[in-house]
């Protein structure tokens, strides 16, 4: 079975920033689509902020199963209606990534109970991403450490709740240590948190980036018995 993937970004930056414009000419959206599609065994589509529901209609939701996010300046323009739709998809089994400044969404806050809230600085710092999980799904085929020469520092504290796995804890130049990559398990669904992505840096260019976003995309996708995990209704005893 393919893994049925939507891309949603809010698509903002790269229309009004001439800098992040050249960086990501169709969106960072469709720079993750291209990267993405070579793998055989995913379909993916695209939603924007600004499609009607957001590009997530019903439909959509319900035939995904893994949702990709990345918003930044326009969090709060995120309409609360979709959001619990997508909360409660997750709730159901759907894997859901939070990009980089995703931390802030209303996704977060509803998913995880908490603010998301960390510390930042923009000045081209150089970032060490160590793999803390050798031998996790998600590390295949990254070796000790992930280099990105020029990312914005994200640093801790990091305002999440306990993950259940942590698989990567970044170092920057300027000292700071971070939280960047790890799973909470939502009730029948996987969230994964995943930093590097700012809007005017190329790490979604970056092969072990988007290494890290197939292996979990495979992850973090639903599989085995999903049936009626959204209804909860009177049976008869099984043992008669
Ligand atoms: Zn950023």
């Amino acid at each position: 079975m393919p893994v049925r993937v939507t891309i949603w970004n809010e698509y903002r930056h790269e229309l009004t920033d001439e800098y992040v414009k050249k960086i990501y000419p169709d969106g960072i959206h469709e720079a993750l689509r291209n990267q993405l599609s070579s793998e055989t065994d995913f379909v993916i589509r695209t939603a924007t902020l600004d499609q009607p529901e957001h590009g997530l209609t019903d439909e959509v939701i319900e035939n995904t199963d893994v949702l990709l996010w990345w918003g930044h300046m326009a969090h709060g323009q995120v309409k609360d209606e979709i959001v619990k739709k997508v909360a409660d998809r997750v709730r159901r089994g759907m894997g859901i990534i939070l990009l980089h400044s995703a931390h802030a969404s209303k996704l977060m806050q509803v998913l995880t109970g908490c603010s998301g809230s960390l510390s930042w600085r923009e000045q081209n710092e150089k970032q060490i991403m160590w793999n803390m999980k050798p031998t996790h799904p998600i590390t295949e085929g990254i070796g000790e450490y992930i280099l990105i020469e020029h990312e914005e520092t994200y640093g801790e504290p990091f305002g999440i709740p306990n993950p259940d796995e942590l698989i990567f804890i970044s170092w920057f130049s300027g000292g700071n240590v971070f939280r960047s990559g790890w799973v909470k398990n939502i009730e029948n669904g996987k969230l994964f948190y995943f930093q590097p992505g700012h809007e005017t840096f190329p790490s979604y260019k970056n092969p072990q980036v988007i290494r890290v976003l197939k292996n979990a995309i495979r992850y973090i996708k639903p599989s085995g018995y999903t049936e009626h995990v959204d209804s909860i209704w009177q049976k008869e005893p099984v043992n008669r």
